[in-house]
């Protein structure tokens, strides 16, 4: 008797303990605590047009329930998306428990002001905390709405321009651009800044006219806000044509004997004869070079580091001009083509260099066909180069006045005799540097619109 009495006490208690442990358990599933997830991508901080947003949400646990996404500003709030999710199987166990989905917002379409708004993203989930709401998850994004481009107009008036030439245009910008300058056609020039704080938007923008280009160029200025906002400004300007001159350059083999060995640094295929050999460096060796002085472009001062008309080497003959189209005749056959762009200047062997402005060296080095190089960054987008130099003699980084020589002519890389091949660049485009020599050129096309700043 005892002992059965023992064991039902004991099957009575085993049961409540079960009991309570099942309803604990259960509670605890019913009302369970954790939020849903929100992952919003992206997050900008700025809404300038249509904007879309990827949003994932999802409840692991008890299932989503309701999702609502709305943008509030100030007193408004507009509702962009609301959905419910169905209850469905034991305890919601076939719901949805991950949702993804894309929205936009565009603020003209729903009429926001200039200024915060915020988007509200509001997940519940089917848990019976809260009173039976479920848990809430909520993220807020404050953005603002910038959907007015940057004003940009031109100060300076009459822009002359000769193909394969240097222009300047002063230009004004608003206070919110962050990126300004001016393109033609597709390449962009940048606009820099001109220091003084008085005159905040004021902005200079060198620009080259490529020597290839074909018809008359679209120049237009540009400028971009924070909000990413664009602006478009056109000024006027006339591009002069200009014609090239053409030059026959026959390669003999006494030639090629006498300059292939500077170009045991390629690895050519032993099969390749010598005019094959010579046709890759002028083409491809020639392109790979051009692509460095191009990406020196990043290196410039943005302020103005130059004064004045600019030096050419002293006594020195012009070889070769800026343009020339070359056309290269091997045992009478013409073989190749190439634009020369640069100025040839032949004085006696190993004449002294000036450095052509003041400036600072941001290369100094072999390259190529241009033999022993060195590169003047001037700001604000120009530069110079020396080419085919016997030595060099500033450090790179050092910084060089007008005048001041910075090395010796010779004949290393590509070069038929001991000369100075020089060239300038705007942002990275090689222009005729005869221009920059011309002192009226630079009275009536730089300086002149440089006063500008002094006026306004
Ligand atoms: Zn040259």
């Amino acid at each position: 008797m005892g002992k059965r009495k023992k064991t039902s006490t004991f099957l009575a208690l085993g049961s409540v303990v079960l009991v309570l442990v099942l309803l604990g358990w259960f509670l605890c599933v019913i009302f369970e605590g954790e939020k849903p997830g929100i992952a919003l991508r992206p997050l900008p901080d700025f809404l300038s047009g249509s904007q879309e947003f990827g949003l994932t949400i999802s409840d692991m646990k008890r299932g989503l329930r309701i999702l609502e996404v709305s943008v509030k500003q100030g007193r408004r709030e507009i509702s962009v998306l609301e959905k419910t999710f169905p209850f469905k199987g034991l305890l919601n166990s076939e719901g949805i428990d991950r949702y993804n989905t894309r929205f936009s917002i565009d603020p003209r379409k729903l009429n926001l002001a200039q200024g915060r708004v915020d988007l509200e993203v509001r997940v519940r989930d089917y848990s019976r905390r809260n009173g039976g709401d479920g848990n809430l998850s909520l993220i807020q994004h404050k953005m603002v709405v910038d959907t007015i481009p940057p004003a940009i107009r031109a100060l300076s008036r009459m822009h002359y321009v000769n193909l394969g030439g240097t222009g300047l245009v002063v230009y004004q910008a608003s206070s919110d651009t962050v990126e300004s300058g001016l393109f033609v056609n597709d390449v962009f020039f940048p606009g820099f800044q001109t220091g003084r704080e008085s005159q905040r938007g004021l902005n200079v923008c060198y620009f080259a006219i490529p020597h290839d280009t074909k018809a008359q160029p679209e120049i237009y200025l540009w400028a971009k806000d924070k909000a990413g906002n664009l602006s478009k400004a056109n000024f006027y300007y006339h591009m002069r044509r200009k014609r090239f001159q053409t030059e026959r350059i026959n390669i003999t083999d006494r030639f090629l004997r006498r300059i292939l060995p500077y170009f045991a640094f390629c690895t050519f295929d032993p099969q390749l004869s010598d005019i094959e050999k010579f046709l890759k460096i002028n083409q491809e060796l020639r392109q790979e070079n051009n692509s460095v002085f191009y990406n020196l472009r990043t290196e410039t001062d943005p302020k103005r580091l130059w004064k004045g008309t600019w030096i050419r080497l002293k006594n020195a003959a012009t070889m070769a001009g800026f343009g020339d189209r070359r056309f290269y005749y091997h045992k009478g056959q013409k073989v190749d083509e190439q634009v020369h762009l640069g100025v040839d200047l032949a004085s006696l062997a190993n004449s002294e260099v000036q450095a052509s402005n003041n400036g600072r060296v941001i290369f100094r080095d072999r390259l190529g066909i241009y033999g022993l190089t060195m590169v003047l960054d001037h700001g604000q987008g120009l530069a110079s180069v020396y080419s085919h130099l016997s030595e060099i003699r500033v450090a790179m980084g050092q910084e060089v006045m007008k005048g001041e020589v910075i090395g010796l002519t010779g004949q290393t890389g590509l070069a038929g005799g001991d000369h100075l091949h020089f060239g300038i660049m705007v942002n990275g485009v090689f222009i005729n540097p005869v221009e920059w020599w011309d002192s009226h050129w630079i009275q009536d096309n730089v300086t002149r619109k440089l006063e500008i700043l002094d006026r306004e």
